[in-house]
């Protein structure tokens, strides 16, 4: 792959630019696409913003989220778009897997792909990019990237809410350790251009419906295991928990973090049986390395402290085999201090 800083060179003149990110997009992935999206308009670019999956519900304020196409609902027109464009940007993940049913589309286009990413193990698909674990966030990476453009005084208050909102989200409200000095620099900078950050927290964390609170309290209470001789925690939720709240794309985010607020907790994981198969979250705190965990067991991958995974098997069979690798998993950890 070649350095971020070539691809400039296909940018000098007005181009094309299809920006994409993962199935199920988080508020890093929407916050990066909508910022570059941001960026690439005012540098004179025609741009197709493009979610593999629905945008989830807390994130449809975000600024321009109506230029955004959603692939699964519009595939033909995401198909022509993608066919009109000069280039491609791929955000906030490595492995054209992440897509899911847009993959085929992206392994069959023919035009340059940029990685702009912050997960382990890219794969060699991409021309121009750059991938590092050590950024909090993609979305302090395409702050990186504009900056590296020579482009920082076209930064405004619109893109300021967009990179705020994934460095936040990525970061755990700027608690987690990959929130370094570069992060807070960021935004001391996008505070000086006019970014109202109170108002992004209360749009994420302030505008649950009534439903969803009452969905957390039912999760917490019936539905979360706690082990402390493996230091763990899990939650595992059934299509019928799902039916019974009426709980919609991004109801469940953040659900996973919880065991890891128990004294004595580094291990936290949430089995959720979607209609589409069973998807596994999996975060920690400290030396457990769940990246690890799980592409060795689960088909899935991501951050050291924070990754996911999925099971072709029954959510009941999913939860046994879960059970018993746990045991292994701890006793290993053990082994290895
Ligand atoms: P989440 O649990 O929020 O879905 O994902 C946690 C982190 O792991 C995110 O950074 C996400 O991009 C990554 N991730 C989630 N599921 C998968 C997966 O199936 N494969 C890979 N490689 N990464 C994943
Ligand atoms: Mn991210």
């Amino acid at each position: 792959m070649k350095n971020i800083k070539e691809c400039l060179d296909l940018l000098a003149q007005p181009k094309t630019i299809f920006i994409t990110t993962h199935h199920k997009p988080d508020g890093d992935a929407i916050g990066s696409m909508m910022a570059l999206a941001h960026y690439f308009l005012k540098k004179g670019h025609n741009v197709h913003p493009v979610s593999p999956s629905e945008v989830p519900d807390f994130l449809t304020w975000i600024p321009g989220i109506e230029l955004a196409m959603n692939y699964e609902a519009e595939p033909k027109l995401v198909e022509k778009v993608l066919a009109s464009s000069d280039i491609i940007f791929c955000l906030d993940f490595n492995d054209l897997s992440r897509v899911k049913s847009m993959e085929s589309l992206l392994l069959g286009a023919t035009q340059p792909k940029v990685l702009i990413d912050h997960h382990m193990f890219p794969k060699p698909t991409f021309e121009y990019g750059e991938s590092d674990t050590g950024k909090s966030s993609t979305c302090e990476m395409v702050y990186d990237f504009i900056n590296l453009a020579g482009d920082n005084e076209l930064i405004d208050a619109q893109m300021g809410t967009c990179l705020y909102t994934g460095a936040m989200t990525d970061t755990g409200s700027f608690r987690f350790p990959a929130c370094t000095a570069s992060v807070h620099h960021m935004i001391a900078d996008l505070m000086r251009k006019g970014l109202k950050h109170s108002v992004i927290h209360e749009e994420i964390y302030d505008a649950w419906s009534a439903r969803r609170m009452k969905f957390l309290g039912y999760i917490l209470h019936q539905k979360m295991d706690i082990f402390p001789e493996y230091n763990a925690g899990l939650i595992c939720i059934s299509q019928q928990d799902l039916d019974l709240f009426d709980v919609r794309t991004g109801d469940t985010e953040g659900l996973v973090n919880y065991p890891l607020s128990i004294a004595g907790i580094n291990f936290a994981t949430l089995i959720i049986e979607r209609k589409d198969g069973i998807k596994m979250s999996f975060r920690s705190k400290g030396n457990v390395d769940v990246n690890s965990f799980a592409r060795e067991h689960f088909n899935g991958g991501g951050h050291f402290n924070a990754s996911g995974g999925q099971s072709s098997q029954s959510f009941l069979e999913t939860i046994v085999r879960f059970k018993q690798i746990l045991s292994e998993f701890h006793a290993q950890l053990n082994n290895n201090n």
